[in-house]
């Protein structure tokens, strides 16, 4: 048993154990009334996806990582699902990798700021960005489009999961390398992505850690040559077509 009381063994667990720490963050004021909606859009691709990463997700786990590693200023975003979904996790990218941390809403009000900001610390995390919001991405209106200016205005490699497509778009403007982990192949944050990764956060950010300190002493050409070869329409048409001629087993 974990912190639901459902047996691991439940063919579901995972699932279940997702909904719940989305309730969770909901009544605790970290995610919001939309981050629901959001939970259940991505729980119906992931089933369809057999609740499992794909071998085209992992590949481009693995170049994530090494955008992450060759980048100059790699920023990690954090929103209320991924904040309540894995905090933990997002600390162990961000060491391995050297990546600042920071909160990004869409929904921002300074209580749920401050109310994630003191769960990440709960979870280790002792530098966290986006509270300080002296920046801006252009062409968004006022709320959404607050950054910080020594965080995600400075970066040159962005980790935006569950991101809403307005945004995604208007940071791949601003010629930042998006790397977006969404569920949903055909949402305009995947679509726009640098390394558009479909998989469950859940899944896809410890595997991008393992993946990062599998590669921690490759060397900057190795590094880019493993970027070099990505193919992110490629990435998406295959996780579209799992999902289309899926043989889900659930
Ligand atoms: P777009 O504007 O890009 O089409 P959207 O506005 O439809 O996106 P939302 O409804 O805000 O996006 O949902 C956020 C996205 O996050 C959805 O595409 C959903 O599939 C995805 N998602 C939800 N939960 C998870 C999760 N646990 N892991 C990965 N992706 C998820």
């Amino acid at each position: 048993m974990s912190d639901i009381d459902i047996p691991e063994s439940h063919p579901r667990y995972e699932s279940l154990l997702t909904r719940h720490r989305i309730e969770e963050g909901v009544a605790a004021g970290i995610t919001s009334q939309q981050g629901l909606i959001a939970q259940g859009r991505g729980e119906a691709f992931d089933y369809l996806l057999g609740e499992e990463t794909i071998p085209s997700a992992d590949a481009a786990e693995r170049v994530a990582a090494a955008y992450l590693l060759a980048a100059d200023h790699p920023v990690l975003s954090i929103n209320g699902n991924v904040a309540a979904l894995v905090p933990g996790e997002m600390g162990e990218l961000a060491a391995a990798t050297g990546a600042d941390i920071e909160i990004n809403l869409f929904n921002r009000t300074d209580e749920r700021m401050e109310t994630i900001a003191a769960h990440l610390r709960d979870h280790g995390i002792t530098e966290v960005k986006g509270l300080t919001a002296d920046g801006r991405i252009p062409g968004l209106d006022h709320e959404r489009a607050k950054v910080d200016a020594d965080g995600i205005g400075d970066a040159d490699v962005v980790l935006v999961p569950l991101e809403d497509g307005d945004r995604a778009e208007a940071l791949g403007e601003m010629d930042k390398i998006e790397l977006v982990i969404d569920l949903n192949p055909l949402s305009r944050s995947a679509q726009s992505a640098t390394v558009p990764i479909i998989d469950n956060v859940i899944r896809a950010v410890p595997n991008m850690t393992a993946h990062a300190r599998e590669l921690q002493d490759a060397s900057d050409d190795e590094l880019a040559e493993i970027i070099e070869q990505f193919d992110a329409d490629g990435t998406l048409a295959a996780a579209e077509a799992a999902i289309r001629d899926g043989d889900a087993d659930l």
